[in-house]
């Protein structure tokens, strides 16, 4: 034992004090070190990946930091929103309950715009535990709930209130096919129709298939046009690229499929599957910690300008969805992996698959212009390369 460990065992803080105060520390600065501190903290064997009494001690975990910001509970008077099992228990013939959403909210300022609000929210369930191995689900989401803790100390902290109302939400059961969101929409603690935008973030800190470095993509613009603009203004910062996509591209795969039912504009926001996905190997030594504090910084500025604009955006009932910068992203994910054949030791045929989809979007892109068959062909190819290649 070390003496700090010592005086941290006399004075009955938990065993590791830096990362504590690392965790604890009240800035409206989103420092690298306290991000990491998140996720070490999150992906760590107290809680077991996440699932099932695991989740629920994560649960109390991210209700206390809302609750040392000062944060209002988002479920009347409580952090919690419990989910309620679809069948009754087998022995007790009762409803239960299969995990709990946690949520907070900061009060909007404009007396016109307050009833309004703005979801920022990230899943913070796992795997868990199977067959003695730890699913510690680093990237898979302890990288979206640390920016998601730090975007709400910053408004928690920060002098001026947002116009808008921001609700901060943490999901459970989003692995088990969106339970936490969907019910989340079922009972809402605030009307549905007036939410007015979804932001989520799943997965913030490695990139897609080791290839796509200085990427993070935005999924969901298209759904707005107010946010297709905001998405295509905002800077992030030296270091990340921004690649938008539209969602459709890689169907529902994460909170926003709920959300995007109901007509609420959204974004989501991640840097992609990875070697790592859903492994025992998704640890939190592996994450690019500078990259997730770019991600974290670019979803604090959206969320800012979201709440403080004049005007919200609105659905898109026919969005435009010929996007060449769609086209522009897809095409560097599949030049990269043709490029890099140490990485990537494709078979002959898949290799031929995977130039032919580089060659037709090479002519796209000289062409400068998505034609409606482009689109047909793309989607299908996108899930093409998605179930074979990576
Ligand atoms: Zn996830």
């Amino acid at each position: 034992m070390t003496g700090a460990l010592a005086l941290a065992a006399a004075l009955s803080l938990p065993s590791d004090p830096w990362l504590s105060w690392a965790e604890a520390e009240l800035s409206v600065e989103i420092h690298t070190h306290e991000l990491r501190a998140h996720v070490y903290r999150l992906a760590s064997p107290e809680f077991k990946g996440r699932r099932g009494p695991g989740a629920a001690r994560a649960s109390k975990h991210i209700a206390d930091a809302f609750e040392r910001l000062k944060l209002q509970p988002l479920f009347k008077d409580s952090y919690f929103q419990p989910i309620p099992s679809l069948v009754p228990d087998k022995e007790t013939g009762k409803e239960g309950f299969v995990g709990r959403n946690v949520g907070a909210f900061i009060a909007g300022s404009d007396p016109a715009l307050k009833d309004e609000w703005i979801l920022l929210s990230a899943h913070f369930d796992h795997v868990g535990v199977r067959d003695d191995k730890l699913y510690p689900g680093a990237d898979d989401n302890a990288t979206g709930v640390a920016m998601l803790l730090e975007v709400a100390e910053y408004f928690a902290l920060r002098k001026e209130r947002p116009r808008r109302t921001i609700a901060f939400v943490a999901f459970d059961q989003e692995e088990v096919g969106l339970l936490g969101s969907t019910h989340f929409c079922v009972d809402p603690p605030r009307p549905i129709r007036d939410l007015k935008v979804f932001l989520t973030a799943d997965m913030l800190g490695r990139s897609m298939a080791n290839v796509m470095d200085e990427y993070v993509f935005v999924l969901g613009s298209e759904s707005s046009p107010q946010l297709r603009k905001l998405v295509e203004a905002v800077k992030p910062e030296e270091g990340l690229k921004v690649g938008r996509l539209t969602a459709e591209l890689i169907g529902t795969r994460s909170d926003y499929g709920p959300f995007r039912d109901r007509k609420v504009p959204f974004l989501f926001f991640s840097t992609g599957q990875h070697p790592d996905y859903h492994k025992p190997t998704d640890t939190a030594n592996r994450i690019d910690y500078e990259k997730l504090r770019r991600n974290a910084i670019l979803i604090r500025d959206v969320t800012q300008q979201l709440a403080d604009a004049d005007e919200a955006p609105k659905w898109d009932a026919k969005p435009d969805v010929l996007d060449i910068d769609e086209i522009k992203t897809v095409h560097a994910l599949v030049r990269r992996v043709l490029d890099r054949k140490e990485q990537f030791p494709l078979p002959d045929k898949k290799r031929e698959l995977v130039e032919g989809v580089a060659t037709r979007l090479e002519a796209i892109i000289k062409r400068d212009k998505v034609t409606a068959e482009d689109r047909t062909w793309l989607l299908w190819n996108a899930r093409l390369l998605l179930a074979t290649v990576f």
